[in-house]
């Protein structure tokens, strides 16, 4: 019951980028005692899963099974263990170590690396931080390792980043193209919505493919169970059917898009039994998944990890644009690609250019967007660094050209390590390569702030300075949701340690990023604006949201017509959004005009990119690209492919999700989906533990039988750690992380790590 609740505070969910809306209870002590789903807000309609139920209790220390939430910013001794300092002494030696770093390697040598969670007001502030003052182009987020694959199809195809469509396509469409990903159990309020339009009276068809069996494959009406890594061959068979039976929209075609002969000629040879040889799919389905595609009215797509993180994730974005230009069905109520992220605010950091892009999607190769960036930031010509990077590139013998934040650490040239609300010591590729470069013993390693809301966390485990921060409901600030529609969030509660402050006690990362811009400010003039000031000079988040959404007009994602006060009148708004036409933001593209106009392109990529409409007319670009098997196959020593993903009890690394009893208790440790035939031979029972072995580490997890996996496939959740103290009491020692076994290979484009297939031996431990 509610009845302790005495006010409820406007939210929205910090989770999944659903983004629900919420309420967060609070009692008369002060204290979160419960969340409703908020009736009015249209993306729930007051409804919310299991996650965002218990969501409260993460506010609450004497609630949580681990209570460590940090209050003390944290320097370590030599001993190896912790001493509390101020937060005084904890951003002098932030911003000394900055300084130390940038005068002996340079700018880049610092690197800073965030989230999908923070608002876009803390990656606004970030970005204008890293590039306007610290000037270093090493900024990246863990947004790569979610949703590059999506920026980058998007980008190159439509000439700009952003999901087309809206949820209320839900409702409107007739055949439902669901490609990697499994919202029954990731974004179970988005897949509320698709199981209500079954129901409707006008029936929309169900397409999954996946190469699991899971909660949503089982309620499709077709189910494409395909091989891993051969994506780009399936896309390039139904584009084959599809153009084959003259599904197209010739009409389309010709006025809005470029490159239709070359997509047709390569696909000619994707035939259906061909890409079956190749997918496993048997080739019916495969002219059946296509005709439902091509003959439907109105057709959605919905597409995630399966995707983005699989072999040629960009690339198969692109297709399932192109399939979309080549029916034209697009930028009408109903039909649209629709890419979804896993965090709340994946979004906001695309837009707010936190990490390695620009602020509002400005250009890095236009110098008239680098110019009025630095006009508004009040920096002198020529501040703002040339690119960004990426935070992890494929091991150099795999792609020897990249290089990335990883590849810094492993050679020494990466001074400082500045970690923000993100755990890679669990979600990166190739963990124990990882640890290697951070190890203490490692006498190149950089100097390691971690800035999280507990200790101990698992990339806190290397840290030299851990920042404690407030979390979601205990700060106010502005979250874009899949859909494009920027929710607001209120504060509800105060951060732990409150009443130690000035000197102690958890901050919002907003107020964290102001405390070392101030401080490197005072320090060095070379970190001011020529006016002599902070470059964070906003006092609250509203100011520094007013500010940015004046960064932001003009642009694709244009904000300039929202404020806190509309944003909750309204329950969210979509962006774009001017003061003349504040609710009509939608869908995008509804014109069949794009953004491949090089003087209108609002990304970062090179002048001479296929993509840029040479006409100036704005067309799409339809991209004809080739399957290519992926680096690792199971073969006679690794005969099973590997698979990883999400559960829906947990997010992410669990840092939050694993102190809740609640969703603890239902999945409380790792474990490995063996198929009933594999088992058998393996001569494994459920509850045994398994030696799961790659060619980069090997862990023991305990072996779940089902018909989930086919057989020669083992899928295992991405969610735990194996260095928390609780866990490795849990796991009696046990090293259980699955990305001690994944493969360090990135897609070409984007440089998304490729976590959905690599190959790995079972042995009965
Ligand atoms: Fe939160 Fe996503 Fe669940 Fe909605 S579906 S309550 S946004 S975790």
């Amino acid at each position: 019951t509610f009845d302790n609740v005495v006010q409820w505070v406007y939210s929205v969910c910090g989770y999944c980028s659903v983004g629900c809306g919420l309420k967060i209870g609070v009692n008369a002590a002060g204290e979160a005692v419960a969340v409703r789903g908020n009736d009015a807000h249209p993306t729930n309609a007051g409804r919310v899963c299991v996650k965002g139920l218990y969501e409260y209790k993460v506010l609450d220390d004497n609630d949580l099974r681990v209570a460590e939430r940090g209050k003390y910013p944290l320097r370590r001794t030599s001993t190896g263990g912790w001493e509390s300092i101020t937060w005084d002494n904890a951003t002098s030696l932030i911003a000394q170590k900055i300084i130390e770093a940038i005068d002996t390697a340079g700018p880049d040598s610092v690197g800073i690396y965030n989230t999908g969670q923070w608002t876009i007001e803390e990656y606004y502030a970030m970005g204008k931080l890293g590039k306007g003052a610290l000037r270093t182009s090493t900024m990246d987020s863990n947004t790569r390792l979610c949703m590059a694959a999506a920026v980058y199809g998007y980008m190159t195809t439509f000439g700009s980043d952003g999901p087309p469509g809206c949820y209320d396509d839900i409702e409107n469409t007739d055949c439902f193209f669901l490609i990697g990903t499994n919202p029954a159990e990731m974004h179970p309020q988005v897949w509320r919505r698709i199981a209500n339009a079954r129901k409707s009276s006008r029936a929309p068809k169900l397409i999954v493919v996946d190469p699991r069996r899971t909660a949503t494959a089982r309620s499709a009406d077709l189910h494409l169970q395909i091989k891993p890594g051969t994506n780009v061959a399936l896309m390039n068979g139904l584009l084959q059917q599809i153009i084959a039976n003259n599904w197209t929209d010739n009409g389309y075609i010709n006025a809005n898009t470029r490159n239709y002969d070359a997509l047709a000629a390569k696909v000619a040879s994707y035939t259906p039994s061909y890409v079956s040889g190749i997918t496993g799919i048997p080739a019916a389905d495969i002219a059946l998944a296509a005709e439902w595609i091509g003959r439907s009215q109105e057709v959605w797509s919905l597409f995630i990890q399966g995707v983005y993180q699989a072999m040629g994730g960009t690339d198969t974005v692109r297709q399932i644009c192109a399939m979309h230009l080549i029916t034209g069905k697009i930028g009408r109520p109903g039909s649209a690609p629709f890419s979804i992220t896993g965090q709340a605010t994946a979004m906001s950091n695309r837009e707010a250019g936190g990490s390695s892009a620009l602020a509002a999607y400005r250009n890095y190769y236009n110098p008239a967007h680098i110019a009025e960036l630095e006009n508004i930031w009040d920096v002198a010509p020529g501040t703002i660094p040339p690119h960004g990077t990426t935070v992890i590139s494929s091991k150099s013998e795999l792609q020897p050209e990249k290089n990335s934040m990883v590849e810094m650490m492993r050679k020494g040239e990466l001074k400082v390590f500045w970690n923000a609300c993100t755990n890679p010591a669990v979600t990166l590729p190739d963990l124990n390569a990882l640890y290697s470069y951070l190890d203490f013993s490692n006498p190149s390693r950089p100097f390691v702030v971690v800035q999280d809301i507990y200790e101990p966390m698992e990339t806190a485990h290397f840290a030299d300075l851990f920042l404690p921060a407030a979390q979601w409901g205990e700060k106010t600030g502005t979250y874009t949701c899949a859909e494009r529609r920027v929710n607001l969030g209120r504060q509800a509660v105060n951060p732990p340690g409150f009443e130690l402050r000035p000197s102690y006690g958890a901050y919002s990362d907003l107020e964290i990023i102001k405390m070392v811009a101030d401080k490197m400010a005072a320090m060095d003039p070379r970190f001011r604006t020529q006016s002599g000031d902070s470059l964070v000079g906003f006092n609250s988040a509203e100011e520094a949201f007013e500010e940015w959404k004046q960064v932001s007009a003009g642009k694709i994602c244009d904000m300039s017509g929202m404020s806190y006060a509309a944003l909750e009148t309204n329950n969210g708004i979509h962006w774009p959004s001017t003061p003349a036409n504040l609710l009509g933001g939608a869908r995008l593209y509804t014109d069949g005009r794009f953004n491949t106009n090089w003087d209108r392109a609002q990304y970062g990529i090179s002048p001479d990119a296929p993509w840029i409409d040479p006409d100036d007319k704005s067309r799409a670009y339809l991209w004809a690209v080739d399957y290519e098997a992926p680096p690792e196959v199971p073969d006679s020593q690794y005969p099973f492919w590997l698979n990883t993903g999400r559960v829906i009890e947990h997010f992410h690394s669990r840092t939050k999700t694993k102190r809740v009893a609640q969703l603890h208790e239902m999945v409380p440790e790792n474990y490995v989906e063996i198929s009933t035939e594999d088992a058998q031979s393996l001569n494994v029972a459920t509850g045994d533990l398994v030696r799961v072995t790659s060619r980069r580490g090997e862990i023991v997890v305990k072996a779940r039988i089902t018909d989930t996996v086919r057989n020669g496939a083992v899928f295992i959740p991405m969610h735990f750690g194996d260095l928390d103290p609780s866990d490795v009491a849990e796991n009696d020692g046990r090293l259980v992380s699955v990305n001690r076994l994944t493969i360090n290979y990135v897609d070409k484009d984007c440089g998304q790590p490729i976590y959905k297939h690599c190959a790995v031996k079972l042995a009965k431990a």
